[in-house]
């Protein structure tokens, strides 16, 4: 039976990436790497690595405008490490303005964008350079982000890191809300958010307006740093 839903899940990738016109890869085509899971699990400290192992100048990474906590224009890490960005509210922006040197485009915090990102990683790809996203998998209700599993379908490589929890020491894969939660459009940190193991975690209860995931599928959603 695992094997059946390997191959079902193979043949699923498959038609993913047809639809993004990526069947057949050739040399001119960028490798594309998703990187996620929980919040405080290194999602961001990996896509600096990448980062700091390109040359600069061939490299162009992306963060939400919105998130601004720690830096407006550079994304930083929970260790302090950091690299240069360019705040944009529509994934679509990586693309407009992707120069034609550049063989390595980073986005950080994927999750904070819409429901275009797999399509513009996608473009992107197509164009000959590689792609970075790190993105939460799931919500503090222990939903998936919409558009993550286009992603990980599309993915060449899927990291998924893991935090220690935040009450036992378990590995963790969710993300805890601490705080009252008064919207749906909330960007928090620490003070707000901790991982936790399946075990520990609970939902935090609904609240109106709550995760009504718009028609507008411009994100973001709940945030919290990775
Ligand atoms: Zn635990």
């Amino acid at each position: 039976m695992v094997g059946w839903v390997d191959n079902m899940t193979a043949a699923m990738r498959v038609e993913e990436r047809q639809s993004y016109g990526l069947r057949g890869r050739c040399p001119s085509t960028g490798v594309f790497e998703l990187i996620c899971g929980c919040m405080f699990a290194g999602k961001t400290e990996r896509l600096i690595d990448h980062v700091h192992a390109r040359h600069a100048k061939r490299v162009q990474v992306f963060k939400h405008a919105v998130d601004d906590r720690y830096h407006p224009t550079r994304v930083v890490s929970h260790n302090g490490r950091s690299c240069e960005a360019s705040p944009i509210l529509r994934a679509s922006k990586s693309l407009k303005t992707l120069r034609g040197d550049t063989d390595l485009v980073a986005i950080d915090e994927g999750h904070f964008f819409g429901d275009n990102l797999p399509d513009v990683c996608a473009a992107i790809l197509r164009r000959g350079a590689d792609v970075v996203v790190a993105a939460l998998d799931n919500d503090s209700w222990g939903c998936p982000f919409p558009m993550i599993d286009a992603l990980r379908n599309l993915a060449d490589v899927v990291s998924v890191k893991t935090s220690v929890c935040a009450k036992c020491s378990r590995p963790a894969t969710r993300t805890q809300r601490l705080t009252p939660i008064t919207d749906n459009r909330f960007v928090g940190g620490a003070e707000s958010f901790e991982p936790r193991c399946v075990q520990c975690w609970t939902p935090p209860p609904a609240s109106p307006g709550q995760i009504t995931r718009d028609a507008s599928n411009t994100g973001p959603w709940v945030q919290h740093s990775s």
